[in-house]
């Protein structure tokens, strides 16, 4: 089976080219390595079901695949806000050019949404009928909004041109292939502490976030490309933690000498998030399986050996 990758090199991108080239399947990957590696793919390189296409997905471009995996967009805060149009365009002419394709090769469509579609919530936890409060104007709505109109996109192809369509509104995840620059909490975290550097909490680090371990979105998103299920599903670790718990945790697994200061709180900032993910246990009988403080070794042991 041939499968289009969007963002194959990425962080979440590259550990499912992993799992499909495991399982024998053919897989063509597009990215622009804006916040992707090539050297995260390095172990497919000349293998002969594997290919890697260096480019924007806001050009149009032609490729017959079976299923297309949209997963295309910077995901930290810290990049997609340094480019916040492209962002923008990413996630709509990005995402109308895949749904294109999907039409055109009569694909399986999968978009990777996001929980940063509920923006700041006002229910806790958040399922997937809850229509969000995202403030269309804050420094995050060139993801958050972009987001929004790339799940838009994908009804409008299922209701229009009838494109098998399926999204997962993916909540924060972390382990290893995470750039050492990639702004996000946990590996910001590992990599200051391995660095004899201080932890730097936003706010006061009462806020909330839910992490859930690499692997098990891999599953979770196999697991609903495979289904039948067709409207956005949650897929995340409902285990919520303080941001400041996080801090705590790990300078406890990597040096207890580490240092813990406090910086201003970004706007707009979502202060609790936690995903109600009974949906997909129902329906995709998925659950994340791994424990954040075994998560938090793996992830560090990983940049031990990068950094
Ligand atoms: N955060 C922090 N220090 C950092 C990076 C992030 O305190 O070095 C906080 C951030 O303000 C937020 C949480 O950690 O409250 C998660 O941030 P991240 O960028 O990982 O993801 P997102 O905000 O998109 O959920």
């Amino acid at each position: 089976m041939r499968n289009l990758v969007t963002g194959g090199a990425g962080f979440v991108g590259s550990h499912l080219v992993d799992k499909l080239m495991r399982k024998g399947e053919e897989v063509i990957c597009l990215d622009n390595f804006l916040s992707g590696s090539r050297l995260n793919l390095r172990q497919w390189d000349g293998h002969p079901s594997f290919k890697i296409i260096e480019h924007d997905i806001t050009h149009e471009i032609e490729i017959e695949a079976c299923r297309i995996w949209h997963l295309a967009c910077p995901a930290s805060p810290l990049h997609y806000q340094k480019e916040p149009i492209r962002t923008l365009k990413t996630n709509f002419i990005g995402t109308l050019n895949m749904l294109e394709l999907a039409r055109k090769s009569n694909a399986k469509f999968l978009l990777a949404s996001t929980s940063e579609i509920y923006g700041n919530p006002k229910e806790h936890p958040q399922d997937e009928n809850y229509n969000g409060s995202v403030n269309p104007f804050s420094e995050r709505s060139c993801y958050q909004e972009g987001k929004r109109i790339a799940e838009s996109l994908c009804f409008d192809y299922q209701r229009v041109h009838k494109v098998s369509i399926c999204i997962a509104r993916i909540f924060n995840s972390y382990g290893p292939k995470m750039l050492v620059d990639d702004g996000r909490v946990i590996s910001n975290f590992i990599c200051n502490a391995l660095n004899n550097k201080p932890l730097c909490v936003n706010g006061d680090g009462s806020q909330t976030r839910s992490f859930c371990y690499i692997n098990d979105l891999i599953e979770g998103l196999t697991k609903l490309m495979d289904s039948n299920y067709n409207k956005p599903i949650n897929l995340g670790c409902d285990q919520e933690l303080k941001i400041l718990e996080i801090a705590k945790l790990i300078s406890t697994k990597v040096s207890s000498k580490t240092k813990i200061v406090y910086k201003e709180l970004p706007q707009d900032e979502p202060m609790r998030r936690k995903p109600d993910i009974n949906l997909a246990k129902k329906v995709l009988q998925w659950e994340p399986r791994t424990d954040i403080k075994k998560g938090l070794d793996y992830t560090i042991e990983y940049f031990k050996n990068t950094l």
